[in-house]
This record gives C-alpha cells, sequence and structure tokens, in this order.
C-alpha cells in the first residue's frame, strides 16, 4: 500500500523504520551513540560529500549516517513522521522550542534586515526579539491582532526601513488571549516587499499544531513548534522543531549542525512515542475543552472567556478562524471577577489542575500570565493586548470532563 495513501495517525505507528535493520525490533531502539562506523573508506568520502554539499544526492541514495549532531536514525524517523501532519518536504528537530525559533531567526535575519511580529509572542520569543536581535542590528516591528494589512503596512513604513523587510514571524492563535492572525494576509505583505529575496513568512503553531492548524498550507514557508507541548504532550520532555520546503530547511539543518542544538537521540524516541497517541490525546483535550468553556461561559464569576469555539460568527476573527482551523483547539483563558486576589484565589483551590506553566499536556494545568508567562513585559504593553490580573489561563488535558468543571466550579465557589 502507497504510503502516501495512509492517514497521518497511521502512519506515526511504523513510518520510516524498517524493523529488520533493528534486529527485528518492533520499536525503533534509541541510538544512544555519538558517532557511526563507515563501511569504508568509499562510504564515508560519500557521506560526507552529500552532507557538506559538495554534489547532490543520487536518486535513490539514502544520506549517510557519520555524527549524530548531523543525524542520528531517531531524529531522521521522528522528523519523517513529524512532517506529515504540516504536509512538509523537511522537517528538523532541536533541543528546545527557543533553539527552534531562534535558529530560524539567525538563519534569515542578517544586520540591517527587519523583523516584522505580531504580538503577544511567547515571553522567550519576545526577550530574543527584544533584547538580543538589536544588538546585531536587526530592527524590529510589532502588530497587533486585529490590525488590517493596511496599518501593518504603515508600521513599517513608519519603521523607516520598510525595504529590508526579511522576515515576518507570527504567533496565532496569540497566547493567552487566543486572538487570531491571518496567515494569508502575512504572506501577502511578504510578497509585495519580496524583490531580490523571498521575504520569509514563519508561523509558531505550537498552540493549534500539528492537528487543528496548517500554517504551509495558507502559505507560511515554516511551521515551528515548541515539542515541549502538545508533541510531547506528557510534560516530561523539552524539544522544539521546524517543518517547511526542502530549500529553506536545508539552510535551518544547516545552521543547527553548526550551533549544535539538535536534540538528543533518547528525547526523539521519547517524541516518536509521543507521537503515536498524539491525535487522540489532542482529540479529547479539544473535547474536554468545550465541556469546560460551556461551563465557564455565563458564570457569575467570569468576566469575559476567550476561547474559539465560542467566537460570534459575525466577527472578523471568526472569519479567520473559519479559513484557518479545523477545531477551537483546548486552550482557553478567562478574566476573572476582581483581580489578582480573587484569580490567586481561584488557582490556589483548584486541586486537579495543577499551577504550573507550559501547556499541551496530558493534565490540565492553569497559571497566571500577568505574573508568571508574561511578568517579563511592562505592564502598560500587556493591558494593551488584554493581558491584565483578572487573566486565568487553562491548559485542559485528557482527564474526565466532569472532574474538570467540578475542580472550576468548587474553586470558583471559594471565590
Ligand atoms: C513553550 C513555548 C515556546 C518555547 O518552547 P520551549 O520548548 O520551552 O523552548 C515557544 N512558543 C510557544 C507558543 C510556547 O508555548
Amino acid at each position: 500500500m502507497d504510503s502516501k495513501s495512509l492517514k497521518p495517525e497511521t502512519l506515526m505507528l511504523s513510518y520510516g523504520y524498517k524493523p529488520e535493520l533493528s534486529e527485528g525490533s518492533i520499536k525503533c531502539p534509541i541510538f544512544q551513540t555519538s558517532t557511526f562506523v563507515f563501511k569504508n573508506a568509499e562510504d564515508g568520502k560519500a557521506f560526507f560529500e552529500v552532507a557538506y554539499g559538495l554534489r547532490e544526492k543520487e536518486e535513490k541514495e539514502e544520506p549517510g549516517l557519520i555524527y549524530s549532531r548531523i543525524n542520528n536514525p531517531d531524529l531522521e524517523i521522528l522528523e519523517n513522521r513529524l512532517a506529515i501532519w504540516d504536509d512538509a518536504d523537511e522537517c528538523a528537530v532541536f533541543e528546545s522550542g527557543m533553539s527552534a525559533i531562534t535558529t530560524t531567526f539567525l538563519e534569515f535575519l542578517n544586520p540591517g534586515d527587519v523583523l516584522l511580529h505580531s504580538c503577544p509572542v511567547y515571553g522567550g520569543t519576545d526577550h530574543f526579539i527584544s533584547h538580543f536581535l538589536p544588538r546585531f542590528g536587526i530592527h524590529t516591528v510589532e502588530f497587533k491582532p486585529g490590525e488590517s494589512k493596511q496599518q501593518i503596512e504603515e508600521r513599517l513604513k513608519a519603521s523607516g526601513h520598510a525595504k529590508k523587510l526579511a522576515l515576518i514571524f507570527i504567533e496565532t492563535p496569540a497566547n493567552p488571549t487566543n486572538a487570531l492572525i491571518d496567515i494569508e494576509m502575512c504572506r501577502e505583505i511578504a510578497d509585495s516587499y519580496s524583490k531580490d529575496k523571498q521575504v520569509v513568512v514563519a508561523v509558531d503553531n505550537t498552540y493549534m499544531g500539528p492537528i487543528w492548524q496548517h500554517p504551509l498550507k495558507h502559505g507560511a514557508h515554516f511551521s515551528i513548534y515548541s515539542a515541549t507541548k502538545y508533541i510531547g504532550g506528557h510534560s516530561d520532555l523539552i524539544a522544539g522543531a521546524v517543518c517547511g520546503n526542502s530549500e529553506m530547511m536545508k539552510r535551518v539543518r544547516t545552521l543547527r549542525t553548526f550551533l549544535g542544538n539538535m536534540a538528543a537521540p533518547y528525547t526523539g524516541w521519547l517524541l516518536l512515542r509521543s507521537l503515536e497517541t498524539l491525535k487522540i490525546r489532542m482529540e479529547k483535550q479539544c473535547e474536554n475543552a468545550r465541556v469546560v468553556a460551556d461551563f465557564l461561559r455565563g458564570h457569575p464569576k467570569v468576566e469575559r472567556l476567550y476561547y474559539l469555539g465560542h467566537l460570534d460568527s459575525s466577527s472578523p476573527e471568526y472569519k479567520i478562524y473559519k479559513k484557518q482551523y479545523t477545531a477551537p483547539g483546548a486552550m482557553l483563558s478567562f478574566d476573572i471577577k476582581g483581580g489578582e486576589k480573587e484569580a490567586f484565589r481561584f488557582l490556589n483551590s483548584l486541586n486537579i489542575f495543577k499551577l504550573a506553566v507550559s501547556l499541551g499536556s496530558t493534565e490540565s494545568l492553569v497559571q497566571h500570565p500577568y505574573t508568571m508567562t508574561h511578568a517579563g513585559s511592562p505592564p502598560e504593553h500587556n493591558h494593551d493586548i488584554g493581558i491584565t490580573d483578572k487573566l486565568v489561563r487553562l491548559s485542559i488535558g485528557v482527564e474526565n470532563a466532569e472532574d474538570l468543571v467540578h475542580d472550576i466550579r468548587s474553586a470558583l465557589e471559594k471565590v
């Protein structure tokens, strides 16, 4: 059977792995090795020619295993499987989501270039953009969800460096407010500024990927992940991934080789295991999130709920939602009536929900973005984008939905 006709969830169990190469082991072993023995010197030469780009790979030629910073079976099989969800040519896995993001930035930005990015973005990404990139003479321009193409282009022009636009980076839905950004519109902006070279569009797809949003289909060049979240899914590892077309991925992979920030074989092995249950986990999480959101809607202690399954069908956001997403996901936030005191009382009264940052795992998590994940941003900036001391963020897990609702109901009663 042609593997291309099989669905991703089926391919996650077998794709790219040949048991006969590993003593018949049904699962891919952990290739806990730094280096690989060449059969002969000619093989070694041939492997390096391909790895260093001295010649193109011949048809049917497999890249030879050389050294675990360059390639390793656990990582290669994982990358081949991850690429399937986004229908990408290639994927590269990293030791963290941050290294996936920063390696992409470093490869596609040069001194004098402009990075256009949405806000809010993940705290670590925000720090890298505002504190690290300027040291290398890279200009950054930010825009907010809801702004039109024209407003964004005006911001670019106002920066005085519009001609040097090199990379557009967006996070949609935005964490923690679930604000949406139109990927197709970003690609149009990128194309209209692409003269000598293509302006690159990269999407942080951690919140909804790789199941409910496929950025490459909407014109993005890269779909980037913190694989620590849904892909890993068990709060037991840190990893990242970048998916895209062969030509651009070659550049990302090459820089990864020289920065040395690839994932370790054991992490790759854990992720292979996680991928087998990715779809059923995420579907259950999504189903649970709807039950929780329906309970929170209209609750007397809830001032406002940020949940994609309740968008007003006449809103501009709903249009983007319909185009870009196949489900409302399993992340939701709400403003509790009151402020930090009420929010903390709620957080401290929960039992099943664990008070921890991160998201996308099997267990449900809760946190207070204003004093936790987003505490590094100036308060005025946070207020501007709806992150206040009233806001609570929930990541819904795979527990029984009624148990989760019971936990939230009891905690809200104590507020
Ligand atoms: C966690 C996260 C990151 C960073 O990933 P790490 O694996 O922690 O390095 C980036 N973007 C988003 C949206 C995240 O949630």
